[in-house]
């Protein structure tokens, strides 16, 4: 089972279908199971359809630490 920072840093593989498919399986379960993560996948599908590409590099470090404080409290 993935945890939500694990999928965080999957989510670009995953977008650009380079997740292999026992990974890809485990981020489905994931977002099937966590709300937050669905729509923080949904937001990067938003994000790559508005821009046409992937942002460059990884996700943002102030969106990536915004996140995972979320994830955080929302596990306390
Ligand atoms: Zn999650």
């Amino acid at each position: 089972m993935l945890t939500c920072q694990q999928l965080t840093e999957l989510v670009t593989d995953y977008l650009e279908g380079q997740l292999p498919f026992r990974k890809r399986l485990s981020f489905h379960l994931h977002i099937g199971m966590c709300r937050d993560c669905r729509t923080y996948v949904r937001q990067m599908k938003l994000a790559v359809r508005t821009t046409g590409a992937l942002p460059p590099g990884d996700i943002p470090d102030e969106v990536r630490d915004q996140l995972l404080r979320r994830f955080r409290d929302w596990k306390d």
